[in-house]
């Protein structure tokens, strides 16, 4: 099966970051060329070659988000004006476990449907301790890409008796869903093992999930140093800095991504940059809850990798507003207006997720050879006009949301077309999630933040 995608304005993100109009030539579940239209190759399709019109539009590389949590999606909106622990304490757990394995399908399809919505094409996930199966079960049927994995937690204060697994026990279900669904999908679905965050875990469960995620050469994916009362807990325990502890026990390297990385010395942070640590930067949660500012420049120019996530249940699951929100943190934070500008914020949200997924050749930008994962984006919308004389990915990172989306394609296939959904209904989608929330809400016993409009 081959498609062309014809006379787009193509931000590639190749080695040279070449900006051009061409074509995209899809050929199964691959780009199988990129042909830009002054150099006179110009593509002639034959009869088995479908040609969608993309002239006038840009065309990206997908986004990938290298922290979420879609378990979330349902409960945005009510813990809203927390800090981490209470957060976690007073909301998030509880409504996590609360969940059934039927509201954490509407959660993951919820948000899904807003990833696609907003041209992200994969994702890093942080599911929650039970019911992992439906997340994995979601994205089989909704077409995304990511590493998926369930959350572990076996100590704790206040950690719902449910949410607190038996260390063992926690194990042998982490076993069973690499079993059951690393590769899924052609290679599109694979596992990544999840501790939560050192708080959570004993020191068994991490060195053990540590050695299971290295003899099945999978990513370890956790939370680190996102919270000052969460590196209190921390140092009260182990009496050494976060990052530290964490390089202690193995959780540097490149087959880890580490979650914000906020409250760093600089030791911790030629830690990260010297072992190839991946760095999930994820600026709406990190404002939002006022955990911080990630060094993300400064990491950077050391020469660590870093990525971008939505994280959980901060409101939007918009990639291209989390860009934007990335771009201009660090400038606040450095008070310098030319820190992490749009190329390089764009970088964090494509070639930099696809390094920290492990998928650096087959991810990131539109080179042949190359997964055939990109969105398509209108720029001509009130918000992101006039045109004239600009740049088109300062555009792309300053002005696109999701209202400029019009297709999203992964792995060759149109998962969102002409602004319509292709593998999941909208409509059953949220009256679902509408429904399943009064459930997780009605059976966690938990309160609604107001008694108006609710229904
Ligand atoms: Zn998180």
């Amino acid at each position: 099966m081959k498609t062309l995608l014809a006379g787009g304005l193509l931000i590639t993100m190749d080695r040279e970051r070449r900006v051009l109009t061409g074509d995209v030539l899809v050929e199964n579940d691959r780009i199988a060329a990129v042909l830009p239209r002054d150099d006179g190759q110009l593509f002639r399709p034959d009869g088995e070659t479908e040609v969608v019109d993309v002239s006038g539009m840009t065309v990206i590389p997908g986004l990938v988000q290298a922290h979420m949590h879609v378990t979330q999606a349902l409960f945005r909106g009510l813990c809203d004006d927390l800090a981490l622990m209470d957060w976690l304490r007073e909301r998030t757990w509880p409504m996590e476990a609360a969940h059934t394995a039927e509201s954490n399908a509407a959660s993951a399809r919820l948000a899904a449907m807003e990833l696609i919505r907003s041209g992200t094409t994969s994702l890093v996930d942080m599911g929650t301790t039970l019911h992992e199966d439906a997340v994995f079960e979601v994205m089989a049927e909704t077409g995304l890409r990511g590493l998926f994995g369930k959350c572990m937690m076996d100590m704790g204060d206040d950690l719902p008796s449910l949410m607190r697994e038996d260390t063992a026990a926690c194990l042998r279900e982490t076993e069973r869903l690499i079993r059951r669904w690393h590769m899924a999908e052609n290679g599109r679905l694979r596992y990544a093992v999840a501790p939560r965050f050192v708080p959570s875990c004993s020191e068994k469960l991490l060195l053990s999930a540590r050695d299971l995620a290295r003899q099945n050469g999978l990513r370890l994916h956790t939370h680190a140093s996102e919270n000052l009362g969460e590196i209190a807990l921390v140092e009260a325990r182990c009496h050494e800095r976060n990052v530290r502890c964490l390089d202690r026990m193995g959780y540097t390297g490149e087959d880890v991504i580490l979650a914000h990385c906020i409250w760093l010395d600089d030791g911790e942070k030629r830690i990260l940059a010297e072992t190839g640590t991946h760095v999930a930067h994820c600026p709406s949660s990190n404002t939002k809850m006022s955990s911080g500012f990630a060094p993300v420049a400064e990491l950077r120019a050391m020469g660590a990798n870093v990525a971008i996530g939505l994280d959980g249940a901060h409101d939007h699951m918009d990639g291209l507003m989390e860009v934007r929100q990335a771009s201009i943190l660090q400038k606040a934070l450095t008070h310098d207006p030319k820190a992490l500008p749009a190329l390089q914020a764009l970088e964090l949200a494509t070639l930099g997720g696809a390094a920290a997924m492990g998928q650096a050749d087959d991810l990131g930008s539109l080179e042949p050879g190359k997964k055939a994962d990109l969105a398509v984006l209108d720029m001509d919308m009130p918000h992101s006009l006039p045109a004239w004389g600009r740049d088109p990915v300062q555009r792309v990172v300053y002005q696109a949301t999701r209202e400029n989306v019009v297709h999203t394609m992964v792995d060759g296939r149109f998962l969102y077309r002409d602004r319509k959904f292709l593998t999941l209904d909208p409509v059953k989608t949220l009256a679902d999630a509408e429904k399943r929330c009064a459930e997780v809400m009605r059976r966690g016993n938990l309160a609604p933040v107001s008694g108006f409009f609710c229904r």
